[in-house]
């Protein structure tokens, strides 16, 4: 089945709002096994809009209009709908009725224009709107199926999902959902894990594997079609067991969780606690750690020693370590492990995890933009400090370093 979805408004047209509409109903059809094959955007126009229909009426199966549906002049899908489909508009009794009780609790005249909200086409089902005061519309004429929404998404989206999805359902028995599993990576770029699973890749036609990178994390989406998600799951699992075969090592959750979210639950429930050190991260590691709501317990605190001072004075750093002949520099093994044991010894915590490096433009101390060392400490272990060189700009370099420090923590409390 193809469907086809029209937006109807000149504010579209003009850059004013976003279609956000379309988006939000592409992806609830795809949900439920329906694919897009079209977007259209016309304005408040009759003969636009019926040109719009008429080529939707010739490539699609399903069309579902969005918006136009109110009291006002301008407001013309279901009267050009009607035309297209030669059925009159009628009243819709209880929607009539909803609209003339409301005006008359709020004791403002009604005029013949808001009752337009009641129209319906002839023969369709009327779609109840939870949110306002526009009935939707639903019919099916000469095989293409036709659903009416509203524009504003406060009303669009409960219409559809309540009522749109029911008709649809009842009309298309055997309808496909899509089932997706994510498995969610630390530790490895996206390149390289799709280097590692190129194969499985370039061979896939059900399930499919969709990798995707964002905001320092890698993830991979499995997704099938399939009536239930026991048969989903019968489809799913091998493949899922293919790539932890390959990459295990490397997922940490296999929902949509953040690596902060992750950590931060982790150590809740082995009930232990965490304190930062940060310098080139500049707060970001404790930002990624205070954005997890019900952190605190988990997460207790830290210091931001971006320069030496901070570091010597407040932390507690040995200065030999920052400076002089010889001294390896705050941005060193040494600095980043003394960094990672006085944070957890002034916060009273479990672990000190520490971030000191180079986030660039220039380079610092003489060493190059990216080079960052991560310090962690575990209470009753030996401390350690790993290096990593992150390729990015200063941003980049922060947010991948922060999250790099949490990847190796969770290393760390693994082994
Ligand atoms: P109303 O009964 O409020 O007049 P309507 O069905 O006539 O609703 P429109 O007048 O077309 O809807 O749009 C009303 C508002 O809804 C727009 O100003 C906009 O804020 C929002 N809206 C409309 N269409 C879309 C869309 N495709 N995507 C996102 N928002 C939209």
């Amino acid at each position: 089945m193809k469907a086809e979805i029209i937006a109807v408004g000149t504010e579209l047209l003009m850059g004013q709002i976003a279609n956000t509409n379309a988006q939000y109903l592409s992806k609830g059809l795809a949900d439920i096994g329906i694919g897009v094959y079209f977007h259209t955007v016309v304005g408040d126009n009759v003969g636009r809009i019926k040109e719009a229909l008429e080529i939707a009426k010739s490539r699609a199966d399903l069309i579902i209009c969005t918006g136009g549906l109110g009291p006002t002049q301008d407001d013309l899908t279901k009267d050009v709908l009607g035309e297209v489909l030669g059925r009159p508009l009628v009243i819709h009794q209880p929607s009539m009725d909803k609209i003339t009780e409301l005006f008359a609790r709020r004791g403002a005249l009604m005029v013949e224009s808001n009752a337009r909200q009641a129209l319906m086409l002839e023969g369709s089902e009327p779609l109840a709107n939870e949110t306002g005061l526009a009935v939707g519309n639903a019919l099916t004429q000469d095989g293409t199926h036709y659903i009416v929404l509203p524009g504003p998404p406060r009303e669009m989206k409960p219409m559809f999902e309540h009522e749109a999805m029911l008709w649809l359902q009842s009309r298309f028995q055997g309808l496909q959902p899509l089932h997706s599993i994510i498995l969610k990576f630390a530790g490895i770029g996206e390149s390289l894990l799709e280097h590692r699973l190129i194969d499985l890749i370039d061979a896939q036609t059900d399930p499919t594997i969709a990798p995707y990178a964002k905001e320092g994390e890698v993830a991979i989406r499995l997704t099938t079609r399939a009536a239930s998600a026991d048969e989903a799951a019968v489809r799913l699992k091998p493949l899922e067991e293919e790539i932890r075969s390959r990459l295990g090592e490397y997922i940490y959750a296999s929902d949509d969780l953040t690596l902060e979210e992750f950590i931060v639950r982790k150590l809740g429930d082995e009930g232990r606690t965490l304190a930062v050190a940060e310098s080139c991260t500049g707060g970001q590691l404790s930002d990624l750690l205070t954005s997890v709501p019900g952190g605190q317990g988990a997460f207790v605190g830290g210091i931001i020693s971006y320069t030496n001072e901070v570091k010597r004075d407040v932390l507690g750093v040995p200065a030999e370590l920052l400076e002089g002949e010889g001294a390896p520099g705050a941005v060193s093994t040494e600095t980043a492990i003394a960094m990672a044991e006085r944070v957890m010894e002034l916060c009273g915590a479990d672990c000190g995890l520490s971030v000191t490096g180079v986030a660039g433009p220039g380079e610092a101390e003489g060493k190059p933009v990216g080079l960052v060392y991560v310090g962690i400490a575990v209470r009753g272990r030996q401390t350690e400090a790993v290096e990593l060189q992150i390729a990015g700009n200063r941003s980049t370099v922060k947010l991948r370093a922060s999250k790099s420090a949490l990847y190796h923590l969770w290393v760390r409390l693994k082994s």
